[in-house]
């Protein structure tokens, strides 16, 4: 770790895990077994810097990070003991690989930015869909690339080094941009300002929104427009969201808004299952496809004819699946502009 990367500490107390009544963040887990003293047994003893079969059996599917409702950070600490223990959780080629793919190479864009802009995270693909009336009031104002890249994903891969060494100049650049608000398209990048930041004593400089609070917002400012959708849709949950898990009430929120109907599914809320994709990178074939083929079939059995997505990355890792089986997969964006009467690239029921 560089010298500027050891100034940030994680912020954990041992003393609220030794009182909790509940164990939550590893009675809950979906992957590995605890009762309530185990729960809270493994996790002093990670705190402690002790061998815990936790760090060799958590797949890194950060849901702890919301079953723990005692402001600790359970995940964070695995991740951290894990770093300093040498217990990858990839081979050490695929780690190195994802990370060269966040090194800044100068290849950003910025467009025209005022005190409020959105930011891509890095992922350009966002110019094709972030348009329309939604957007009006902050478009041309957007900027991404790897300078503006949170790097949250590399808790993965258990290396918190990276993140300590890349996230303070992120959030430099971002500051050099003159905001003073953000609105995060990217789950994650939100998750990164709003809770990893925070959790290892960063100072944020400018407000963080979240994407579906600022599309709840327009809607509302838009309701003329709204066409109710009168359709059944099934909602995706991402691992980056247990990391800011306030911004999942939107979800039923805009639905409501735009006349869409929220199934029920058994994958959802705290127990949503990963989409599979980190899976398949890291811990190969046979857990990716388990957990993808029960999405699968819980989505399909709920009745829903849309499956609406909140991160790029499930949506890539489900969506012919899905629509094979008779589901559109559809971005939230592009569901909030359907609503108002927008184009999203295919026909409007
Ligand atoms: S991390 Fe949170 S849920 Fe887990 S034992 Fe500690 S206080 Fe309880
Ligand atoms: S990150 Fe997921 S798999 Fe790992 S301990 Fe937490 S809940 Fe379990």
């Amino acid at each position: 770790m560089s010298e500027a990367g050891s100034m940030f500490t994680l912020q954990f107390d041992e003393a609220i895990c030794a009182s909790c009544p509940s164990g939550a963040c590893l009675v809950k887990c979906q992957y590995l077994e605890a009762d309530r003293e185990q729960a809270k047994r493994e996790m002093l003893k990670i705190f402690r810097g002790e061998d815990s079969r936790v760090l060799q059996e958590c797949v890194t599917c950060y849901a702890c990070e919301e079953y723990c409702k005692r402001g600790n950070h359970p995940f964070y600490l695995i991740t951290q003991r894990r770093e300093e223990k040498g217990i990858l959780t990839a081979p050490r080629a695929i780690t190195r690989q994802w990370i060269n793919i966040g090194e800044p190479r100068g290849k950003y864009e910025v467009g025209e930015i005022k005190e409020r802009a959105l930011s891509f995270g890095f992922m350009p693909q966002f110019k094709d869909i972030v348009k329309g009336k939604l957007f009006e009031d902050v478009m041309p104002g957007y900027f991404f690339g790897q300078e503006y890249f949170c790097n949250v994903v590399y808790i993965h891969f258990a290396n918190t080094a990276v993140i300590k060494e890349r996230l303070p100049r992120v959030i430099r650049n971002i500051q050099e941009l003159g905001v003073k608000e953000v609105v995060f398209m990217h789950d994650e990048c939100y998750a990164a300002f709003s809770s990893l930041a925070p959790a290892f004593g960063m100072e944020v400089p400018f407000k963080p929104i979240h994407y579906f609070e600022y599309l709840y917002q327009r809607l509302e400012g838009l309701r003329g427009d709204i066409r109710p959708l009168h359709i059944r849709v099934a909602y995706q949950r991402p691992c980056s969201n247990r990391l800011c898990p306030r911004t999942h009430r939107w979800v039923p929120k805009i639905l409501d808004l735009i006349g869409a109907e929220l199934v029920t599914r058994t994958y959802q809320d705290e127990n949503a299952l990963c989409c599979g994709s980190i899976f398949r990178a890291m811990y190969g074939y046979d857990l990716a496809a388990d957990v993808q083929a029960r999405n699968i079939e819980d989505i399909v059995k709920s009745g829903a004819e849309y499956c609406v997505f909140n991160c790029h990355g499930c949506q890539n890792a489900l969506s012919d699946r899905l629509a094979r089986k008779g589901v559109r997969p559809i971005h939230m964006v592009e569901l909030c502009r359907m609503a108002i009467g927008e184009n999203p690239g295919f026909e409007v029921p």
